[in-house]
């Protein structure tokens, strides 16, 4: 264990190598924020930038997102990509409910995030998603590009890996 470590913690050397020093919630935190599985919730166009995101080229897989589950069970974090209308938001409700804790959202995109260009003169477009379920993290542009939303994922994995509760992590977002 010489040397840099990815794991939190602190190596002590000793004559025979390293011993490694750090609190299991540390190790759990680490973990976790390195298997974050996504539930993808693509509902329109946002989606297509999301299918890039873990597609050969940008390859989410590399920071730990690994497969897309279309299952809410098996699922840590949702990503919204797309709008969601005014009959969809039982659904997405649902799905949220159904995931198990700790979960997380990613609003992707200008329609989860407010409604978008459905923002004004729509009578069935929900004006985010927030409205339906606690947001996480939101992604700006429409659609954002992938390259955004991996920097929204890896945010979150740096804040669960340094232990913040979801209201931490939702309060740190407000300000940044
Ligand atoms: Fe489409 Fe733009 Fe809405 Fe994304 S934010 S779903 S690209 S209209």
């Amino acid at each position: 264990l010489a040397g840099p470590t990815p794991f939190p913690g602190t190596v002590h050397e000793t004559p025979g190598g390293g011993i490694l020093v750090s609190a299991m919630d540390d190790v759990i935190n680490w973990a976790r924020s390195n298997s974050l599985w996504p539930l993808t919730f693509g509902t329109s166009c946002c989606a297509i930038e999301m299918m890039s995101a873990y597609s050969a080229k940008y390859d989410w897989s590399r920071f730990g997102f690994e497969v897309a589950r279309a299952s809410p069970r098996q699922a840590d974090v949702i990503i919204i990509a797309g709008t969601i209308v005014n009959k969809m938001a039982p659904v997405l409700k649902r799905l949220y409910d159904q995931m198990a804790d700790p979960k997380y959202v990613v609003a992707m995109g200008a329609c989860a995030t407010s409604g978008g260009p459905f923002f004004y003169n729509t009578y069935s477009v929900v004006k985010g998603a927030d409205h339906v379920i606690p947001v996480d993290v939101y992604v700006a542009g429409c659609p954002p590009r992938p390259e955004a939303l991996i920097h929204a994922l890896m945010t979150l994995q740096v804040k669960i890996k340094a232990g913040m509760t979801r209201e931490q992590i939702r309060d740190e977002m407000k300000t940044t």
